[in-house]
């Protein structure tokens, strides 16, 4: 399928104009960065593994009545998603304590949380992505009341069905961080899961031996990046069976 134009490069992803008005192509590179793009690297294998992941999540989203931005993959690296305006905030969802809000708050990483805790930061690379407040929000504007409620309807939906498509393969939902976009019909606008839902988002462990199977794997130098997202992808059998990195098989 033809895409147009660049429109945008970000750090994991290329956005060109779609075929049809209103479309967009997300394209996933294989570029990691952490901490604020300090820390980068090119990981042979990851953009591929997160356009599958990504569709994986976003279609299950979609078959439970979430509305996504998600249309198709196009291929190995391409998917095709609507056009919508990304509101400027990362919403995160933490079930356990982890990464920014363990030091923050001096919990140590692991630890269950009373309830999801839903946090919010303002996309702004230049600032570090600030923590931010519903009173800033609504000050400057980035969302209104009605849309902090559908966000929050969303995040918390998306967290239950994170969480228990993971518990489901062996793996723990620590946390992860969704974007929201608008999008128009008509006079009407409604807002949908956006950008992408991969293990570079979300905090992934393994219940019984506490692996890390996530981004903290190339954050924190713990081995392959892309072993451990193939673990993921394949006990989501979204891997073809033989490929990515086996477990041993059992013999009695
Ligand atoms: N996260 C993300 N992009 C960001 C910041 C955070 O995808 O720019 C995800 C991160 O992978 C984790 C969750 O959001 O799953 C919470 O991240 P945290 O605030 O602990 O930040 P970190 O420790 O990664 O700086």
């Amino acid at each position: 399928m033809a895409r147009g134009k660049k429109i945008y490069e970000g750090k994991a992803k290329i956005l060109f104009e779609g075929p049809e008005p209103g479309t967009i192509v997300q394209y996933f590179k294989d570029d990691a960065t952490a901490f604020n793009a300090e820390k980068k690297d090119v990981i042979d294998g990851k953009g591929v593994l997160n356009n599958r992941l990504s569709e994986y999540f976003m279609t299950g989203l979609t078959q439970i009545g979430v509305p996504t931005h998600f249309l198709k993959r196009l291929n190995m690296r391409e998917q095709l998603v609507r056009n919508c305006e990304i509101i400027p905030l990362e919403v995160i969802v933490r079930n356990f304590a982890a990464g920014s809000m363990s030091k923050r708050l001096g919990i140590e990483e692991g630890t269950q949380l009373p309830r999801p805790i839903v946090e919010y930061c303002y996309k702004d690379d230049s600032l570090g992505d600030p923590l931010v407040s519903e009173e800033h929000i609504a000050a400057f504007g980035w969302a209104s009341q009605q849309d902090m409620d559908d966000i929050l309807g969303l995040a918390l939906r998306v967290n239950d069905y994170l969480s228990g498509v993971m518990y489901g393969v062996g793996i723990r939902l620590i946390d992860f961080k969704i974007e929201i976009g608008r999008v128009y019909e008509g006079d009407f606008q409604r807002l949908v899961v956006a950008d992408e839902i991969s293990p570079d988002s979300c905090r992934l462990w393994d219940i019984e031996s506490g692996q890390k199977l996530d981004k903290d794997v190339f954050r924190r130098d713990l081995g392959s990046l892309t072993d451990a997202y193939a673990e993921v992808a394949r006990r989501l059998g979204v891997l073809p069976k033989g490929t990515g990195p086996q477990k041993p098989t059992l013999v009695n």
